[in-house]
């Protein structure tokens, strides 16, 4: 029997498989199929904004936040309100239109991020077809916009097993959640009025692909704002310790390199035994500048806060020995005056 929904985004699901009559939550399959359609939209909505920002555009702060929201709308029990989902996707399409008005180079991008739920002569046999099905079923009490049929049809084609491939598929939707799961915090951060355009950044962009670094890093990667994955270089690591790693690496070209290592202070690094900064890239990753050619990286932790508490340490121990000095010095002194 063919599905009603399919979702298994968290641990409550069906048989430890996926939840496909009803949720295990509550979610009804029309709202899971309108939550489908949303991080659909979301992720075309996504694709315009990475492509604006590699153009130099500016994304305002509310696009970031309503690609927040959508996302952490989504997780389990956050939201079961229909119509919110239905407006929440309208407003995602429209914001997507704008944005791809501005946008100087359209080519190559995906069928998400051009769709905008106009009707065409194939959509609408379908839509009136769907609905006929629906009156027959429900009853022709409730009226529903023609947009709204769209979005209904449109919705049964987007879900997660409409990726056939299933290690694709299981890729994304780990990625897809892993996102949710931030969102989710930076939703209350916008709620309290926080907001940071390099984790916002993150919520649009293909990791494997782009990496977002802040602008205050510029001089640790020399002024590199562009750079293309290049299939000639390589990178090994060839030698691992928690605090100590090394690679060999090679690149036809100059390029950054990020490190799937945590970017925290006092990380130190040498290109063919040559000290070099280090920047943070995607809020959290480790990454420098790199030239042309073959080298041998090391890293190493090295915070200078262990070398100023062993400076402090070295002057408690000196000064307390000159105090003991002075102590039996003073004892002695006493005893020979008495004797
Ligand atoms: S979120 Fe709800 S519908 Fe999805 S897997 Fe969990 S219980 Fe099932």
């Amino acid at each position: 029997m063919e599905n009603k929904m399919f979702c298994f985004q968290c641990q409550e699901t069906a048989g430890c498989t996926g939840c496909t009559k009803f949720g295990v939550c509550g979610k009804s399959p029309d709202l899971a199929r309108m939550q489908d359609l949303l991080i659909y939209t979301t992720k075309g909505l996504s694709e315009v904004t990475t492509r604006l920002r590699e153009e130099g555009k500016e994304v305002s702060k509310d696009v970031n936040h309503l690609i927040t929201i959508n996302l952490f709308t989504t997780i389990t029990n956050a939201n079961f309100d229909d119509e919110v989902f239905y407006q929440r996707v309208k407003e995602t399409l429209a914001t997507k239109e704008d944005l791809l008005a501005k946008l100087a180079n359209k080519e190559n991008l995906s069928e998400a991020a051009l769709w905008n739920a106009v009707s065409n002569e194939e959509m609408d046999v379908k839509v009136n077809l769907l609905s006929k099905i629906k009156d027959a079923i429900l009853g022709s009490g409730k009226e529903e916009s023609n947009i709204d049929k769209i979005l209904d049809e449109k919705s049964t084609k987007v879900g997660v097993l409409a990726t056939k491939d299933e290690d694709i598929r299981s890729l994304r939707e780990l990625i897809t959640y892993g996102i949710k799961g931030m969102s989710a915090y930076m939703k209350h951060a916008n709620a309290l009025g926080y907001q940071n355009e390099e984790i916002d950044a993150l919520n649009d962009i293909l990791p494997t692909e782009t990496a977002v670094v802040d602008v205050k890093f510029k001089e640790q990667l020399k002024g590199v704002t562009e750079g293309y994955k290049d299939s000639l270089s390589t990178i090994q690591l060839t030698s691992y310790e928690p605090n100590r790693l090394v690679y060999k690496a090679s690149t036809p070209k100059d390029g950054v390199v990020v490190f799937s290592e945590i970017y925290y202070p006092g990380w130190q690094v040498t290109i063919d035994g040559q000290p070099v900064d280090i920047a943070r890239a995607d809020y959290i990753l480790r990454a420098i500048n790199m030239p042309a050619g073959e080298h041998t990286i090391e890293m190493w932790f090295d915070p200078q806060s262990i070398h100023v508490t062993e400076s402090i340490a070295y002057a408690a121990l000196a000064l307390l020995l000159i105090g003991v000095m002075l102590l039996a010095w003073t004892q002695r002194s006493k005893i020979a005056k008495k004797s």
